[in-house]
């Protein structure tokens, strides 16, 4: 009994101790319209079934390439497709590749933010404060001006204060649950004042509007640029993610990952990838329905007395000018209908929505009439 007294005493210092993420809903009680993790609506291009058909058996025999050197060329080649200047060209070595971009995420932490302290925005993802307890990184959390926008001049020069500055930034762009976007000039500047520390920036919602900064990784070695194929690229269930940076940072997180788990892509999620990259016009049919949806329903919502934060994701934050949001939450579930609600300062009286397809915001916006 001693023994499992002192057993449970140890725990409760280490693995018990943590608070971890709790993921949106995944409910099975019922079918629901589904508006609450960001999923995109659509299905991946077909190319995708093709590809992953393609995979043989005989090949899952064998491990994969630890390396996925065939899909970071295919990512480095996309983005060098996407800009005009020759010098500013990316090779498969700017290229990092993660079983989603949670765990590019969880990475970054020990290769890069193991100093003093990082900082990040608060209201922001809420996987970030998890993973610096996991990872025992001391953080401080810069708080959003009253419209939910990012201060840039609060990230500014945050290294250059001797002992007492930061080790690290992390800033999602556009931010969640926000969906409130910086500009291409006001993350380079947050970047360039910021040289000697890392500056990560989680863009896995940047193809619904708002600009990227990948091409600003041949300037900066100290950027590093996340990105996820759940979101724009409909891939949420294969687990892809990559990020881009200088050689430097891509050698750090290769060394965490090689000290980890040497096979992070599976022969699968590598094929069914490389096959949703090239798909150029099946990516932008499909961003481009989403934000078109977004921008109709948010005409429709402030109609019907509804703050909207601007948005550049696949989703918007909304609140009622009378209706409480958890009052909205419940009843939207009754109705069939799930959104997320975050039950935390600041933010307990917005909804996160993600964008569905036109048929199914249609149902959402009908069943809201008739709760308010
Ligand atoms: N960053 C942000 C800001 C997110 O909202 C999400 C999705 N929950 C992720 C990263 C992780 O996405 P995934 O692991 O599916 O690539």
């Amino acid at each position: 009994e001693k023994g499992a007294i002192l057993m449970k005493n140890f725990l409760s210092q280490l693995a018990l101790g943590l608070e971890p993420y709790v993921p949106g809903e995944q409910p099975k009680d019922r079918k629901y319209v589904k508006l609450n993790t960001n999923e995109n609506p659509y299905p991946p291009s077909e190319k995708v079934e093709a590809a992953i058909h393609g995979v043989a058996m005989d090949q899952l025999r064998l491990y994969p390439d630890p390396e996925s050197t065939d899909l970071r060329v295919t990512i480095a080649d996309y983005f060098n497709g996407l800009v005009d200047c020759e010098s500013a060209l990316l090779t498969a070595n700017n290229v990092f590749m993660g079983n989603g971009s949670d765990e590019i995420l969880a990475f970054v932490f020990p290769a890069f933010f193991t100093g003093r302290y990082i900082v990040f925005p608060n209201i922001t993802y809420s996987f970030y404060p998890v993973y610096a307890n996991l990872f025992q990184t001391e953080y401080r959390e810069i708080p959003l001006l009253e419209d939910f926008s990012v201060r840039v001049e609060d990230y500014l020069n945050l290294a250059s204060k001797g002992d007492l500055g930061a080790d690290g930034i992390l800033i999602p762009n556009p931010n969640a649950p926000t969906g409130r976007a910086l500009s291409k000039a006001e993350i380079e500047q947050i970047v360039a004042s910021n040289p000697e520390i890392v500056v990560a920036v989680d863009e896995a919602y940047i193809d619904f509007g708002g600009e990227s900064v990948v091409d600003l990784v041949p300037k900066y070695d100290n950027l590093l640029v996340i990105h996820t194929l759940s979101k724009s690229r409909s891939l949420a269930g294969l687990r892809v993610g990559f990020a881009i940076g200088s050689d430097i940072l891509i050698d750090g997180l290769n060394r965490v990952k090689n000290s980890f788990n040497s096979y992070t892509m599976d022969r699968i999620a590598m094929a069914g990838a490389k096959a949703a990259i090239l798909d150029h016009d099946h990516f932008n049919e499909n961003r481009n329905k989403i934000i078109a949806t977004r921008e109709r329903v948010v005409g429709r919502l402030e109609a019907m007395g509804f703050s909207v934060v601007p948005s550049k994701a696949n989703f918007i934050f909304i609140s009622h000018e009378t209706k409480p949001a958890a009052e909205l939450f419940y009843g939207l579930r009754e109705l069939g209908i799930l959104v997320r609600y975050f039950k935390k300062p600041l933010i307990d009286n917005h909804l996160r929505v993600s964008i569905g397809t036109d048929e199914e915001m249609d149902q959402f916006l009908k069943a809201l009439a008739s709760l308010i």
